[in-house]
């Protein structure tokens, strides 16, 4: 873990938020690869999420929502972890399911009773600071779905069963942020609320397992052997679940929830409806009949996935003698899909090199690296960013019209004319 922090740091993937001001606990910024590799994690999810199907669409509802929403949700009782704090030396806060006995982890010191603890930020709306403005920023984003499910169902064609699907920011004040980007305050949440006839949630509960597995090992590459399903025993269910299930993935720290599947039955569109008093039933034009559809929701962040990608793809080998570091990605998600580096920084090998750049742009993630230091040099640079395959500009290119693909993994070098660069790039990537 430590490796692999040290590598986003030192690579501009991620930088603790403010850092000058000593950086805010939870919070943290993201540097010009990391947002390329949150962007792909990002366009991958909708990709397969909405755009790829025909029974999902799309919604973006508002970061602060009012607090009925939140009262008829049950998040003002029920969004709480029981906290205990240090009556010792280091006075620390901790979640008390995260603690055993009655003893401080840190310090040894004696730990107070767990009291319960809001995770809502709360804010207000307007000058006036008293309870009528008080808003909430949203701790996950399925509560959009939910409030506006008779907009979308009055104003698009989905029949049920159907998805919404919604990515956006969320908030928690979390009583202990750490391990890195697993637990922050502010992350980025990918929900998508499915849809379906009363009673009818096990077949599509079941899909949904299976699919959003099939997603992390065959989209992202995540490794089989590191992930699990976790199903929920009934007690620790949240207030809206009849099921659950977690995918977990294997940390350095341990089994971890990657992403929750939760049958949120009919709870969420019942509570809004009957706080709210608008009708939100849906009229089944096969049946006829009205009801409020019971709902299976998975959800997970990018900041999870983030964390679990770097950690499955961090490698260490040895090549030519040489000890290298690199980030064995799959091509979906790499920051930088090809990089270009020519030889040298003679004008004529730039310059077709610039080409051949170029005709690349716009189709694939691209970088060029005419940077000093040798050839080897750039290439452990492009290994440690986890590129999988640099594309090398040499004299000879100015003779054959070919390039060298270099491949990350193998360290395998390939011929290519330039003219048929980009369909094998395309062939290589996917
Ligand atoms: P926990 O019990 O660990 O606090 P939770 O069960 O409340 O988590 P969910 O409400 O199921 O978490 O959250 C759905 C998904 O959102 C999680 O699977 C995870 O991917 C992501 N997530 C939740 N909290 C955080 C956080 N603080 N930082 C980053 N991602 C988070």
């Amino acid at each position: 873990m430590e490796k692999v922090v040290a590598l986003t740091k030192r690579r501009g993937f991620i930088y603790p938020s403010s850092e000058i001001y000593g950086g805010l606990s939870g919070f943290y910024d993201y540097g010009p690869y990391g947002v390329a590799l949150k962007r792909a994690i990002r366009d991958l999810w909708w990709r397969h999420m909405v755009d790829l199907r025909d029974d999902v669409v799309g919604l973006e509802s508002t970061l602060i929502m009012p607090s009925d929403v939140w009262a008829a949700s049950g998040h003002l009782t029920n969004f709480v972890d029981p906290l205990r704090q240090c009556l010792g030396k280091c006075k620390k806060r901790w979640r008390a399911d995260h603690v055993t006995g009655n003893t401080c982890p840190e310090c040894g010191g004696e730990l107070t009773e767990p009291r319960m603890f809001n995770l809502m930020f709360k804010t207000h709306v307007g000058p006036l600071e008293d309870e009528a403005s008080e808003v909430y920023l949203r701790p996950e984003t399925a509560q959009g779905m939910f409030v506006d499910f008779k907009n979308v169902i009055n104003s698009s064609r989905v029949r049920v069963p159907f998805g919404i699907a919604q990515q956006g920011r969320a908030f928690r004040n979390e009583i202990t942020p750490g391990n890195f980007v697993f637990r922050v305050r502010e992350f980025e949440l990918m929900e998508m609320e499915y849809f379906v006839r009363p009673n009818q949630d096990d077949e599509a509960f079941e899909y949904w397992r299976k699919e959003r597995m099939r997603w992390f090992t065959e989209v992202l590459g995540v490794k089989p052997g590191h992930l699990r399903f976790y199903d929920h025993p009934q007690a620790s269910l949240s207030h809206y679940s009849k099921q659950t299930t977690d995918i977990e993935y294997e940390f350095p720290f341990g089994w971890g929830e990657l992403e929750g599947i939760a049958d949120r039955t009919d709870f969420d569109l019942v509570v809004h409806q009957e706080r709210s008093k608008q009708d939100l039933t849906y009229l089944d034009p096969e049946t006829n009949e009205r009801y409020l559809p019971w709902v299976i929701e998975p959800a997970v962040s990018v900041e999870r996935i983030f964390i679990t990608l770097l950690i499955d793809a961090y490698d260490e080998d040895v090549v030519n003698n040489e000890p290298r570091t690199l980030l064995r990605f799959h091509p979906n998600v790499a920051p930088v899909q090809v990089a270009v580096v020519p030889l040298s920084k003679k004008p004529e090998l730039t310059g077709p090199a610039q080409n051949v750049i170029q005709a690349l742009r716009g189709h694939f993630r691209v970088e060029y690296d005419q940077t000093g230091g040798n050839i080897g040099r750039r290439y452990r640079r492009q290994d440690e960013i986890g590129t999988p395959f640099c594309v090398t500009v040499d004299f000879e290119t100015l003779n054959d019209q070919a390039v060298t693909i270099r491949h990350r993994d193998s360290t395998e070098q390939e011929r290519v004319k330039i003219a048929e660069l980009s369909s094998r790039l395309e062939a290589l990537v996917g």
